[in-house]
């Protein structure tokens, strides 16, 4: 097994720049602080890189899902862990790794729209363009083929999280 290089660390980091910059000019009009959750396990790298450009307060929140054993989703979403506080009255932000079918987020986005947040948006660094995800991602980065990605935050079994770069396995 090799691993290839798909988007380097530049190529990210530039990204994540643009992307807070958005976030950034989209709230501070309505509000100063906002409510960031990272999506574990995955998210953890774009989730740190991401809040530091925001130039508002983020309180951080971080729940942990997973839908995929290996290189295959099984279709149900298994929560390990929630939110510590509640969402009522705040802008919140859903900070993800990558959307593939959106089951993930449309599971999460349900289950946050019952605790009246003032708004909820979302931010992926990756969007794999096979599925037509139907969740909204107001703040998408890069778009990907149907090729499964490690690296960056995101595992093959566990392994590869720490990879500076996004990858995929030959
Ligand atoms: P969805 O529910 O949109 O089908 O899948 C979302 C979740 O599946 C992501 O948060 C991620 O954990 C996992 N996932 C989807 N595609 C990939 C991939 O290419 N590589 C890795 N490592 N995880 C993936």
């Amino acid at each position: 097994m090799s691993l290839n290089v798909l988007i380097g660390e530049e190529k990210i980091n530039k990204k994540i720049e643009e992307l807070a910059l958005n976030i950034t000019d989209y709230y501070k009009e309505m509000t100063d602080e906002i409510v960031g959750v990272c999506v574990l396990k995955g998210s953890v790298n774009f989730f740190s890189d991401l809040v530091k450009r925001i130039k508002l307060n983020v309180r951080y929140n971080f729940i942990q899902v997973s839908s995929y054993t290996g290189e295959v989703t099984t279709g149900s979403v298994k929560v390990k862990s929630w939110l510590d506080e509640p969402l009522e009255n705040k802008h919140v932000l859903i900070v993800e790794d990558i959307v593939d079918t959106g089951n993930t987020l449309k599971y999460i986005v349900k289950y946050f729209q019952r605790q009246n947040p003032l708004s909820l948006e979302i931010t992926s660094l990756l969007m794999k363009t096979v599925h037509n995800h139907e969740v909204n991602v107001k703040f998408p980065g890069f778009e990907i083929g149907n090729i499964f990605v490690v690296g960056y935050g995101l595992d093959y079994d566990e392994k590869y999280r720490n990879l500076p770069y996004i990858g995929y396995i030959n």
